[in-house]
C-alpha cells in the first residue's frame, strides 16, 4: 500500500516557493542573487500591530478564540468592508482563517464534488488550480490576452459556463499581472453571472489596497448586490499591511457558506493565532496611513522596472493597475541562445538561463497558466530592482 494518498498527486508544489528556494541556495552558495521570485512586502509591519500583538501575549490572549475568529476582529473585518466596499456583512458572514489562502482552501473543500469545475482566469495565482483539484474539482482555465491587458472578456467567460460550473474565481489585482478590474470592467462580468445563478464567486481582493495612479478598484458585490448571495469576497492583512508572517486572511459570505467553513476549520486549524488576530485587528482597525506610504514606494518602482524592462532586446512589459508584479512578454526572446549557451525553448529556460548566468531569480509565466512571460516581484528595495533590470537587459542583449 502506498504511504502517501493519491489525492497529493493531483498537484504541484508552489512553483514559486521552488524557485525562491534555488535562488537562497545559490546565495548560500556564496553567488550574488537578487531575488524577483517573492510574493511578499519587503516592509516590515508597523510598530502598532506588533505592539498590539506584544499586548496580547503579556495580557493573557494565548487562547484559543472562536473558531471563525474573535468577536472583536470578525467586527473590525465587517467595518473594512464597509468602509471601503460600501459591503454589509454580519459578523456571522465573516470568517477569519490563517491566509487568505486557508479561506479559498476551506471554501473549495465545502463545496466542490468530484468533477465539480472552477472558472480560472488565466494569468492566475499558482495556488487556484492546485487548491481546486485537491478538492476533488476541475479547474477550468480562461487564458486573458496580454492585449487585452490580461482582462477577462465577458463571452470567453460565458463560453466556459457549463452546467458542472460551480465556481468562478476573480483576483483583482491580480497576481502575477497585477491588471485591476473597474467598475466598468466588472459589469459585463456581472451581467453574465446574472444569466447563470448555480455559479458561485469567489473574489479575491487581496492586492485591492495596492493600486496606482488613482486608479478605484471594484469588488463584484459592490458593483452588483444581486449577486451577493452567491459572492465570496476574500481579502487579508498579507499584503497591505506587510504581514505574510502572520497567517490571517478572512472572507465575508453568505452564511450558509461561512457555516460550512466554520465545520471544516473547527476540525482542522481549530481557528486562526489568537496573537495574529489581536495584530490584524489593529492593523484593520488602527492608523491607515502606512498605505499610502508603501503605495508612493511600489508606484516608484514599478515605473522603474516597466521602464527597464521595455528597453530589454525582446521584452514587452505591460504597465499594471496594481499589485507588486510586472508580467512581462518574453515571446521576443524565443527560439535564440543566451551567452552562457542555453536555448531559449520556453520561458521556463528563459528564467532558469537568467538565475544561473546573472544571478536573477524569477518565475516562468507557466507557473501561471500562461506561457511565454515572466513574472518579476518589484516588492524589493530600488537599489536591487535597477541592477536587477540592469542584469536583464545585458542578459537579452546577450541573445543570439
Ligand atoms: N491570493 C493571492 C492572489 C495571492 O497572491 C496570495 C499570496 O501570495 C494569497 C491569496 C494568499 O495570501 P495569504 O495566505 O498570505 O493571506
Amino acid at each position: 500500500m502506498d504511504l502517501i494518498a493519491a489525492r497529493l498527486n493531483k498537484i504541484s508544489p508552489s512553483q514559486t516557493i521552488a524557485i525562491s528556494t534555488k535562488a537562497r541556495a545559490l546565495k548560500a552558495a556564496g553567488r550574488d542573487i537578487i531575488s524577483l521570485s517573492a510574493g511578499e512586502p519587503d516592509f516590515d509591519t508597523p510598530r502598532n500591530i506588533k505592539d498590539a500583538a506584544i499586548r496580547a501575549i503579556e495580557g493573557g490572549e494565548t487562547k484559543y478564540t472562536d473558531v471563525a475568529g474573535t468577536p472583536a476582529l470578525r467586527q473590525a473585518v465587517a467595518e473594512r468592508f464597509r468602509i471601503d466596499s460600501g459591503l454589509d456583512y454580519t459578523s456571522d458572514e465573516i470568517i477569519v482563517s490563517s491566509g487568505g489562502k486557508q479561506v479559498i482552501y476551506n471554501a473549495m473543500v465545502a463545496t466542490l464534488n468530484p468533477g465539480d469545475e472552477a472558472i480560472i482566469p488565466a494569468p492566475c495565482w499558482v495556488s487556484y488550480p492546485d487548491i481546486v483539484a485537491l478538492a476533488d474539482g476541475v479547474p477550468v482555465i480562461v487564458p486573458c490576452a496580454a492585449e487585452n491587458g490580461f482582462k477577462l472578456r465577458a463571452a470567453d467567460l460565458e463560453a466556459a459556463i457549463t452546467p458542472r460550473t460551480k465556481w468562478f474565481f476573480l483576483n483583482s489585482p491580480c497576481n502575477p499581472t497585477g491588471t485591476a478590474y473597474s467598475a466598468e470592467d466588472l459589469r459585463p462580468i456581472c451581467d453574465v453571472l446574472l444569466r447563470h445563478p448555480d455559479v458561485w464567486i469567489f473574489t479575491d481582493d487581496i492586492y485591492d489596497k495596492l493600486v496606482y495612479d488613482g486608479f478605484v478598484p471594484a469588488t463584484i458585490v459592490q458593483v452588483e448586490p444581486k449577486l451577493r448571495d452567491r459572492t465570496v469576497t476574500m481579502n487579508g492583512v498579507s499584503k497591505a499591511y506587510a504581514m505574510t508572517g502572520w497567517r490571517i486572511g478572512f472572507a465575508g459570505a453568505p452564511a450558509v457558506l461561512t457555516k460550512a467553513m466554520n465545520k471544516l476549520q473547527s476540525q482542522s486549524t481549530s481557528g486562526s493565532s489568537s496573537i495574529s488576530q489581536a495584530a490584524a485587528l489593529e492593523a484593520l482597525s488602527g492608523p491607515q496611513d502606512f498605505i499610502a506610504d508603501m503605495v508612493q514606494a511600489y508606484v516608484a518602482r514599478r515605473d522603474l522596472v516597466v521602464g527597464m524592462l521595455n528597453q530589454a532586446r525582446g521584452l514587452t512589459c505591460h504597465r499594471p493597475e496594481g499589485a507588486f508584479y510586472v508580467f512581462p512578454s518574453m515571446e521576443g526572446c524565443l527560439g535564440k541562445v543566451s551567452a552562457g549557451g542555453t536555448e531559449i525553448v520556453d520561458d521556463e529556460a528563459f528564467v532558469t538561463a537568467l538565475l544561473e548566468e546573472e544571478g536573477v531569480a524569477a518565475v516562468h509565466g507557466a507557473a501561471f497558466m500562461f506561457a511565454g512571460h515572466f513574472r518579476v516581484s518589484y516588492a524589493t528595495d530600488t537599489e536591487s530592482l535597477r541592477e536587477a533590470c540592469m542584469r536583464i537587459q545585458r542578459f537579452c542583449a546577450g541573445l543570439r
